[in-house]
């Protein structure tokens, strides 16, 4: 495999983890990791790293020439819960950047790119159980109007100029190598932290609230596997639905309370608990799975095992 890769935003909860993974794969002098911030000391040593605004086209160019880049990977965003409190600086990051990429790949700078949807996509009118890739669609939040808009500039790139840009509708991404950075299930991975430091935790969302989740090592594996995959079996170039497991705030506490008997929660739900009830509590993602085989590894039980383990150590 051939490719020299260019990851924006890599610094964050998937950057850190996805740029790593790719390191293994391509080799470490093939990802140039960048952010406006340096990332972890292993991202920082193991190969090239850039301080790269996504919203800055020309940095982009000039860094994709200096190495060669084949490959974009754009993660630089405003996640859902910082965007309520932003919203115009949310649209301006999250379409700025991506029609950055999609026009350098338009003009044959590059010749694949990556950009993750959400969830977010879907409103309070989508239906909520087992949402299916091609329904309705009226989400009530910036961050899940920027990720639409997103999904259909990539759809118009692709038909309008043969743009090779991939895209998947991400759940909530649950990690414990990196802490998430402001989104609405970000609660999933506080709890482990909390449930081993301080025996307790106080959910921001109530404890009945089921949302679509996965666990990192699945999100990373998916987007690769997405990329890999050869044009012609990608059918979708809006964004694919993608899923693997889907859990309550209850839930995940039962869970954990197998392993930390004392552990106690109490539930306390702020403004993120209206973006929550906004979204659906699974997803059907056959589309994924038939197009390009997706399989997820992880359940609750499993991850929770290993989060809990690594944490520990
Ligand atoms: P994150 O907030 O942890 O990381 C985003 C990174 O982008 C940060 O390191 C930040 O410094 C960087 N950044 C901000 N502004 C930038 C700019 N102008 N130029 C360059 N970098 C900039 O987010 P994440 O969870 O890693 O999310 C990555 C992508 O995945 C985003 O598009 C997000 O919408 C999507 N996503 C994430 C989740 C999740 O649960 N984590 C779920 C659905 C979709």
């Amino acid at each position: 495999m051939n490719e020299t890769i260019l990851i924006l935003g890599a610094s964050g909860q998937i950057g850190n983890e996805l740029t790593e993974k790719l390191r293994t794969i391509y080799g470490n002098q093939q990802v140039i990791a960048s952010d406006i911030r340096e990332g972890n000391a292993n991202m920082m040593e193991a190969g090239p790293f850039e301080i790269i605004d996504a919203t800055d086209k020309n940095t982009i160019l000039k860094t994709i020439k200096k190495y060669n880049v084949t490959q974009v990977y754009l993660l630089a965003a405003m996640l859902s819960a910082t965007a309520e409190k932003y919203p115009q600086k949310a649209w301006d990051l999250n379409m700025t950047s991506l029609l950055n990429v999609l026009d350098l790949a338009k003009e044959k700078h590059i010749k694949q790119v990556y950009w993750p949807s959400s969830i977010a996509v879907f409103g309070p009118t989508t239906p909520k159980e087992n949402t299916p890739q091609k329904t309705i669609m009226e989400p009530t939040t910036v961050y899940g109007i920027s990720k639409l808009s997103g999904e259909f500039w990539c759809n118009y790139y692709h038909e309008k100029y043969g743009v090779d840009v991939r895209s998947l509708r991400f759940p909530g991404i649950i990690s414990w190598k990196s802490k998430p950075g402001g989104g609405t299930t970000d609660y999933a991975v506080d709890i482990y932290f909390k449930a081993l430091e301080e025996g307790s935790f106080d959910c921001f969302l109530s404890e009945n609230t089921r949302l679509p989740m996965m666990y990192m090592d699945d999100a990373v594996n998916a987007t690769i596997q997405l990329m890999q995959a050869k044009s012609e079996d990608i059918k979708i170039r809006t964004s694919y639905n993608l899923a693997a497991i889907d859990f309550t705030p209850k839930e995940i506490f039962t869970e954990i309370k197998k392993h930390i008997p004392d552990f106690t929660i109490t539930y306390k739900p702020d403004f993120r608990q209206q973006i929550a009830d906004s979204w659906p509590s699974s997803i059907d993602d056959s589309e994924a799975r038939k197009d390009w085989n997706w399989k997820h590894q992880f359940d609750l039980s499993t991850m929770t095992k290993d989060i809990l383990t690594n944490l520990k150590k």
